[in-house]
């Protein structure tokens, strides 16, 4: 028996299905995947193969499942608690790519253009470029550039720490469009056209399955309909998926920690030490029951933040920073203890929470660092008389 139970019925059938997948799947060649820092390509395209995950809050007519964002959530929960790495590739396709192209153009009114629609349907390997080697946090601090000429735009500039960068056939790019700082632009860039090259980025301590690039721009020339959107207001569509993205990466903390919780558990009830099980040590179980608690907390701000988010309620984004930082200490938080629980076992490769620990990292880091997310939360806490 479960001692999880589900706590939110619209989660419950993509949870136990991606879940139960995910332990046959992903679990056994995890270690394996990132012990070589392996992509492995037939493995992620059997999510949608087999378990129909791309695309699933688009409509039909772009072969998508017309559901909201609690379904990817939830999918990137449930694979997280074996292999946060492909969950991270997932993400970046999912919801950074597809989701992120199709909303743009939903929230302005507005149909997609042909070629867009017909790269969604493709389901092509995908991801989305903000980040620079000089700008990151500081995101508006962006030089690439996209200048508009006769026939479209030419883009110039380089992006760094890119999921999927050298795996991916398509991505969402943010380029400087104009003098003011913030005069960004979305841009659909395919990795085929001529001046675009990638590299991949140094090896990394964490989430080492999943692909992070450098794309590199030259003087890409960009058709009229490469932009996304409008003109100089890329700003929107970003602010509008970061909080999309925070919330996948606080699901992505909930898997992690529900894993480590469960092995620590399991580990103090067999593993003895002075004639008695270690679980009736207090402190051993000060570290299951603070972890339970903590997980607990997690998994019902992620959810409750992201029924908000659906509802566009005026307090979504700021919940959103707060459930990324709750989420993320808390996955590194309950790792750290399931290593501690697990003594030696769990410094070792034996147990997977290792691994997680190192990926539960990423998560104060990717989307906004924690501190970038303090200063959002505290600015708005001066702010908003209604908070
Ligand atoms: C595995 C991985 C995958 C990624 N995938 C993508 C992707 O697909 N697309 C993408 O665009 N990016 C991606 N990123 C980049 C990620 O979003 C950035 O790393 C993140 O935004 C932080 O930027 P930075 O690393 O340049 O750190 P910096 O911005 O240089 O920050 C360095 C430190 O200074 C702090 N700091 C910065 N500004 C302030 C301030 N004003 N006040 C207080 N502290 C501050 C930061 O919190 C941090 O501690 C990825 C990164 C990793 C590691």
């Amino acid at each position: 028996m479960s001692l999880f139970p589900e706590s939110q019925d619209i989660t419950k059938d993509i949870t136990e299905s991606v879940r139960g997948w995910a332990w046959r799947n992903l679990m056994p060649g995890a270690d394996d995947r990132d012990e070589t820092c392996t992509f492995d390509l037939s493995l992620y395209r059997r999510l949608d193969s087999e378990l129909g995950l791309m695309n699933t809050t688009l409509p039909e007519s772009l072969l998508g499942a017309d559901l909201d964002i609690t379904a990817p959530i939830a999918a990137i929960e449930a694979m997280s608690e074996c292999d946060p790495a492909i969950a991270l590739s997932f993400l970046s396709q999912e919801l950074l790519f597809s989701h992120q192209l199709y909303h743009t153009w939903k929230a302005l009114g507005q149909p997609l253009p042909k070629r867009h629609a017909d790269i969604l349907r493709q389901k092509r390997i995908s991801g989305m470029a903000m980040t620079e080697p000089n700008a990151g946090t500081d995101v508006l601090g962006m030089s690439t550039t996209a200048t508009q000429t006769d026939s479209g735009f030419v883009l110039n500039g380089t992006k760094q720490w890119i999921t999927n960068a050298t795996v991916g056939d398509v991505f969402l790019v943010y380029a400087r469009t104009g003098e003011q700082r913030r005069d960004i632009s979305l841009f659909l860039v395919e990795t085929r056209a001529e001046g675009v090259s990638r590299l991949p980025c140094d090896k990394k301590m964490g989430m080492r399955s999943s692909p992070t690039g450098i794309l590199t721009f030259s003087h890409v020339a960009l058709p009229k309909d490469a932009l996304v959107g409008t003109l100089h207001e890329g700003l929107r569509p970003m602010l509008r998926n970061l909080a999309v993205e925070r919330l996948a990466l606080a699901a992505q903390s909930c898997g992690i920690a529900k894993t480590c919780l469960n092995t620590m558990r399991d580990y103090a009830r067999q593993r003895h030490a002075f004639e008695h099980k270690i679980a009736d040590f207090g402190q051993i179980q000060k570290f299951l029951a603070e972890s339970y608690a903590q997980y607990r907390a997690m998994r019902t701000m992620l959810y409750e933040t992201v029924a908000e988010t659906i509802q566009s309620a005026p307090q979504a984004s700021l919940n959103a920073d707060a459930t990324k930082i709750f989420c993320a200490k808390g996955a590194e938080d309950i790792a750290r203890s399931a290593i501690q629980v697990l003594g030696a076992n769990g410094y070792s490769h034996a147990y997977p929470v290792s691994r997680l620990y190192r990926d539960a990292v990423l998560l104060s880091i990717g989307g906004g660092t924690n501190e970038a997310l303090q200063k959002n939360i505290s600015r708005l806490l001066m702010t908003d008389s209604r908070l």
